[in-house]
């Protein structure tokens, strides 16, 4: 047996942590859900999460932890998306700097949204740069430390929070599906899930143009994917990381894959019954049961709603395309 990069333990310290400080999401429930797949669903809604997304979680339970000397020179992070949101967040709480590299085309919104937040933002070509050779160069230079979006023990942890709450609040769950892109989020989970529960079913999802964790579930090794094409762009990782893959191998039961055209079904569905705007890779896990990629019936199932932001125009435009 490998050994594993956190225990469950960490996800308990990790909530301390948190605690007060992340928003404890809501869980909402929907009648014509459960009567389409028979079963009871609960969604976990971290479109409501500070930042909009569960990714504050890991990365303020990474931040918690500097010493004083790392909180003096800052944090690295590398992200386009909600991590750099959330890195930028974390720190100003933490009263840290941050400096957060996206590509030089990245959403305008996104880059306001990070600046906002008080990042530094730092431009790369995403077609000629090694992103990762430059945030090392970052932090190296200006000794600041890199935290990374899912491949960090501590990242791990701050996101197997979300599971635990989501028992807390409504009890053993049966069946627990979460989105995956580098697996931070469906690790953390697992482990939370399998500890409180052995017998509950882990299950990631992914888009099915991207389905390198699939792969590498079966196979047992990290296969390695061009970056694929998908309106999910939180989960258009390349492959897992090493971390994450050591506990999905260990606690996770399946992973599944849906389509485009079911994600965008799945948020005209939250939009227009449940009333929440869930971002395209926060709708994977929704997207399975309500395609019936997987046979559900007569038990308690578990989605994570991983996040909610989308450019309001972009949200119009998938769905009525
Ligand atoms: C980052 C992200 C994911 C994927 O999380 P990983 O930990 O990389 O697997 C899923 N949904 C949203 C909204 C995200 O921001």
């Amino acid at each position: 047996m490998s050994v594993l990069p956190i225990h469950f333990n960490d996800i308990a310290e990790a909530c301390h942590r948190l605690k007060d400080i992340a928003h404890h999401t809501p869980v909402m429930t929907s009648v014509t859900a459960d009567r389409m797949t028979g079963t009871k669903l609960f969604f976990k809604c971290e479109n409501l999460q500070r930042v909009g997304a569960f990714k504050f979680r890991g990365a303020y339970n990474a931040i918690a932890q500097f010493s004083s000397a790392q909180l003096k020179t800052g944090v690295v992070a590398f992200s386009s998306g909600n991590h750099a949101q959330a890195t930028a967040l974390a720190a100003r709480m933490l009263g840290t700097k941050s400096v957060i590299l996206m590509p030089s085309d990245a959403p305008q919104i996104k880059v306001a949204a990070t600046k906002g937040y008080g990042g530094e933002v730092v431009f790369y070509n995403r077609y000629t740069d090694d992103r990762e050779a430059i945030g090392m160069r970052i932090a190296q230079e200006h000794s600041m430390t890199l935290i990374p979006s899912y491949n960090h023990p501590h990242v791990i942890a701050g996101q197997g929070t979300l599971a635990k709450e989501f028992f807390e609040d409504v009890g053993v769950l049966d069946v627990l599906l979460t989105p995956v892109g580098g697996g931070g989020l469906l690790s953390g989970c697992a482990l939370a899930a399998k500890t409180l529960n052995p017998q509950c079913r882990v299950i990631g999802v992914e888009p099915e143009t991207g389905n390198d964790g699939q792969q590498s579930f079966r196979s047992g090794k990290i296969v390695h994917i061009d970056t694929p094409a998908t309106i999910a762009d939180g989960a258009q990782t390349q492959q897992l990381g090493e971390m994450p893959f050591a506990i999905i191998r260990e606690y996770v039961d399946d992973m599944l894959t849906v389509t485009d055209a079911e994600i965008i079904e799945t948020m005209k569905f939250l939009a227009g019954r449940m009333k929440i705007i869930v971002e395209p890779t926060g709708c994977l896990a929704a997207a399975a049961v309500l395609a019936r990629k997987i046979n559900v019936s007569s038990k308690t199932v578990g989605i994570v709603l991983s996040g909610g932001n989308i450019d309001l125009l972009r949200f119009a435009a998938l769905i009525q395309g």
